[in-house]
């Protein structure tokens, strides 16, 4: 035992106040964000967080601080020739309630299973979350039971609070340039749509939107689409018979042909997949959409031949169909591009091994607002913040993971001040 127990660090223990007391204040908003919402930011509600951020960012000293087309965008002077990004999102997941928030400090957690007095039967089992066995004498934060949690991203956007005004409280030590960015609308796909890169002007960035205290993720799935047209023949069915062409069936047969094996439900880890996911029409014509993925570029694309050949054999027995077959690209897994600059997940897994955390290089079966970042031209990993349980009435933190991201990025962030 050290006198900055239950932290991993003396500079976590330092943090660790802050942390918490920043991030109980900003899961009460509700920055729910709309996946049906044709609109940008998807909810007026997620700029509530967003101001409150502008306002805490200019009173900590960082007078740049604004809301600029739905990001909250600011940045700190520095000495290193790097410009870094720091990014989180403000909203919250739509797939549990987000409203009305009240989280739960649990300190000194006994390592037992956590009960829910307004969700009988809820339960939070070190069982089921293993990851909470580790939170033993830690302050572990979850819910009320009826709603979500919000660490997901508040928990990042709380460590990188947390350590830019730690870093601005001690400007006298060396640091790079950097741009501190708050993106709506991550849950829904849209975080970085509008985002003016040139406007951020980062060559590095780091997305806090991880899990597990010490994981460093830069690796994604590649993604493509794949939308296959079948076209038949219609005719009276009284007179049909060898006329028409069902492009039903030839859509069912095609469905039935797809490898089982290669299919989400049957897949895990470093896997790929196909998945169709929707399907419309009528005897004389078929769509159906799919997205195929894998963490190898090269395979996913052999992928896609493959199936366009099943596709196109499906059809060729009949002279009155057709099929058509669009691949489009979604994104790249980061590795990709992050290949060509190593010292960007290098300087983080070094920047963990600081902060007194075993790095857990993990990969992320999806894309992430960091993929394409990434894609677009900025390097950006996915650091660790400590939620778990996400995009759940169940989820959870503890202050001392909290604290050991936010003394992450502050080691991150005087390592490329060296470069
Ligand atoms: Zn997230």
């Amino acid at each position: 035992m050290t006198d900055h127990a239950p932290y991993t660090s003396p500079l976590a223990a330092e943090l660790g106040p802050d942390v918490r007391d920043r991030f109980l204040r900003y899961v009460t908003i509700d920055t729910q964000s709309d996946p049906d919402s044709s609109e940008f930011p998807s909810t007026a509600k997620q700029l509530d967080l967003s101001r409150m951020l502008v306002d805490e960012l200019q009173e900590l000293g960082v007078t740049d601080a604004r809301l600029e087309d739905g990001y909250v965008m600011a940045s700190l002077d520095g000495t290193g020739s790097t410009v870094v990004a720091l990014l989180a999102h403000v909203d919250t997941t739509s797939d549990a309630p987000g409203a009305g928030v009240k989280p739960r400090l649990i300190e000194n957690y006994d390592g037992g299973d956590i009960t829910y007095d307004a969700a009988p039967g809820l339960l939070l089992s070190p069982v089921e979350s293993p990851d909470l066995r580790a939170q033993k004498g830690r302050d572990v934060i979850t819910t009320d039971g009826t709603t979500l949690l919000g660490a997901d991203d508040k928990a990042g956007v709380a460590a990188i609070m947390t350590a830019v005004h730690y870093l601005h409280a001690h400007a006298d030590a060396p640091r790079p340039p950097l741009r501190i960015c708050f993106t709506p609308d991550e849950e829904v796909g849209k975080g970085i749509s509008h985002l003016d890169l040139d406007a951020l002007g980062a060559e590095v960035a780091y997305t806090l939107d991880g899990s597990t205290a010490g994981t460093i993720e830069d690796e994604s799935f590649s993604a493509d689409e794949m939308i296959v047209r079948f076209t038949g023949r219609q005719t009276h069915p009284g007179t049909a018979k060898d006329k028409m062409v069902n492009a039903m069936r030839l859509a069912g047969r095609f469905l039935d042909a797809l490898p089982y094996a290669e299919a989400p439900e049957t897949t895990s880890d470093r896997e790929g997949f196909v998945h169709p996911y929707s399907i419309e029409g009528a005897v004389s014509e078929v769509t159906l959409r799919l997205i195929l993925r894998d963490f190898d570029t090269g395979v996913l694309e052999e992928r896609g031949r493959r199936m366009t050949k099943l596709a196109e054999a499906t059809a060729a027995p009949f002279t009155d169909a057709s099929v058509e077959v669009t691949i489009t690209e979604q994104y790249r897994n980061m590795k990709d591009h992050l290949r060509e600059r190593p010292e960007v997940a290098g300087i983080a897994v070094r920047a963990i091994e600081t902060a007194g955390l075993k790095p857990i290089q993990g990969f992320i079966r999806g894309g992430t607002d960091g993929s394409m970042l990434t894609a677009k031209g900025l390097p950006t990993p996915n650091l660790f913040t400590g939620m778990h349980d996400i995009h759940s009435l169940k989820e959870w933190v503890s202050v001392q993971d909290m604290a050991d991201s936010a003394a992450t990025i502050v080691h991150l962030v005087r390592a490329w001040s060296k470069l």
